[in-house]
């Protein structure tokens, strides 16, 4: 049986006295829904487009000063006694540039921007890095591998994961081989089965193919030190993997306040069977893409009453980190300022209230109203074959969504029609290439199994193309 032992640090537990806030019932919470009485606190600054995390509505200016270098929460595991830091690096969301090359410009991984985030990492405590095969296209696991070179093996733990892109038993084991030369490492300390989604996938590849028992192998040759999974499945999946009669060492969920009771299976559901057998539990999507780095003025008003000057990234990410069965908060960080916000908020982590949490159950019942598009900016979808910009075009509309910038194309016309209609088309065209728009995309499907979150991208492409199209015409 597995041991999960989760210490947080001492100064952790002081910080939650030093922070009390008054308590705001739940009552006094979801008074909020649905106005705007409230006052923001005095010195509270609005921000309606912190490029801390795109996309939303409101947020307030991080305080990103003295972040500390010695104060990062760690979690220690029992059985290998692996002591890792609350919150990890995650490299799906490296930051990037434009190259020119022989086939046309190419979006690629900016390394010396790279090589500063990994640095200003691991001088400030964050030990835990999490890749993937699929993640910048394939060049993730390289950069990760170039970038943590330079430490000592013991000095950082690194995860990543088999695809289910694999088309064979030898495919994918020649795939496991290139992933430990990509990474230049001879064993990995966290090894996924990656994103299991549907059980035809895990029949597949785990289980006519082999893999299950090619990776079970592994772990007792000593080239897999950790062996668990990543899920994006239904409810049977996720019980039928979890009973398998294989020790799982870890588990990683897509869990946040949002998804924690409205997920496609509730966040709540799989903690909680976790928790039950003492699996340790990986966290991703604590702020599902950025969606939650930026809210509505309802939801931001409960916050700042609660916590004055406390981002809502912050709240999210100390919603995940303060359940006593996580082991580690993946954060994708693509600018400094992400970074050095969130060790921050980690340094130490100061856990969340049970107030807190109510506050962020009413949040939720008000953000599942919003009417957008579940996309969290993975790319798992991209390259699309006929060039459509998958994530973009759905951030862009998420985007108008939150700023009410959606004409009604069936409502009046009427000047705020007109205005909202050419604001909409004119930022579609600047935030999209014409040719990467919706209206290329001919159903061709391939980026559905692809998609996490089961978003079915041709239907949203044609709902977006055709109102796109009616506004043009009108
Ligand atoms: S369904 Fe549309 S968006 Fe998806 S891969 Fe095919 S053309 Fe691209
Ligand atoms: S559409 Fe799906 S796969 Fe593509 S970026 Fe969004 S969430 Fe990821």
């Amino acid at each position: 049986m597995i041991t999960f032992e989760h210490t947080k640090t001492e100064s952790s537990m002081n910080d939650k006295k030093r922070h009390f806030t008054d308590k705001i019932t739940r009552r006094q919470a979801l008074r909020y829904m649905g106005l705007g009485a409230a006052v923001i606190p005095a010195g509270i600054w609005l921000n309606g487009c912190s490029n801390a995390h795109k996309g939303g509505l409101s947020s307030i200016a991080p305080d990103i000063n003295d972040v500390p270098t010695d104060r990062m929460t760690y979690t220690t595991l029992s059985r290998t006694g692996d002591r890792i830091s609350l919150l990890g690096f995650g490299t799906m969301r490296y930051p990037t540039m434009e190259i020119t090359t022989a086939e046309g410009p190419r979006t690629v991984i900016d390394k010396e921007k790279a090589e500063k985030l990994v640095d200003y990492a691991m001088a400030h405590g964050i030990n835990y890095f999490d890749s993937a095969w699929m993640y910048h296209q394939g060049d993730s696991e390289i950069v990760t591998g170039e970038l943590l070179k330079k430490y000592p093996r013991d000095r950082f733990y690194v995860a990543t994961k088999l695809p289910g892109s694999v088309q064979s038993r030898e495919d994918a084991i020649a795939t496991y081989h290139r992933q430990m030369e990509k990474m230049q490492v001879s064993y990995f300390d966290y090894y996924h089965l990656h994103s299991l989604s549907s059980d035809e996938m895990y029949e597949r590849i785990y289980k006519r193919w082999g893999m299950l028992d090619f990776l079970i192998n592994e772990k007792k040759e000593g080239r897999i030190r950790n062996l668990g999974w990543s899920f994006h499945g239904d409810k049977e999946l996720f019980d039928k993997v979890l009973d398998e009669p294989v020790e799982w060492d870890f588990v990683m969920i897509q869990m946040n306040y949002l998804d924690w009771k409205y997920g496609r299976v509730p966040a709540e559901y799989m903690y909680q069977k976790l928790a039950e057998r003492n699996i340790p539990v990986m966290i991703m999507e604590p702020l599902l893409g950025s969606r939650l780095a930026r809210v509505s003025r309802s939801v931001l008003e409960m916050m700042q009453e609660a916590r004055p000057g406390e981002t809502p990234a912050r709240w999210a990410f100390r919603f995940a980190g303060s359940f006593p069965q996580v082991m580690v908060v993946l954060s994708g960080m693509t600018e400094i300022e992400h970074l050095q916000e969130n060790i921050k908020t980690f340094s130490p982590l100061n856990p969340m209230t049970d107030n807190e949490r109510e506050i962020l159950a009413a949040s939720a019942d008000i953000i599942r109203t919003y009417k957008v598009i579940r996309c969290t900016d993975c790319k798992y979808c991209v390259p699309c074959p006929y060039g459509v910009d998958i994530p973009s075009v759905f951030l862009y509309h998420n985007k108008a969504t939150y700023d009410s910038n959606i004409p009604d194309p069936e409502g009046a016309r009427d000047a705020v029609f007109r205005r909202a209609s050419k604001a909409y088309l004119a930022g579609y065209d600047r935030a999209i290439p014409q040719l990467e728009q919706a209206n290329h995309c001919v159903n061709c499907g391939d980026c559905v199994p692809t998609c996490p979150q089961h978003i079915d991208i041709p239907g949203e492409m044609l709902r977006i193309d055709t109102m796109v199209q009616q506004l043009k015409s009108l």
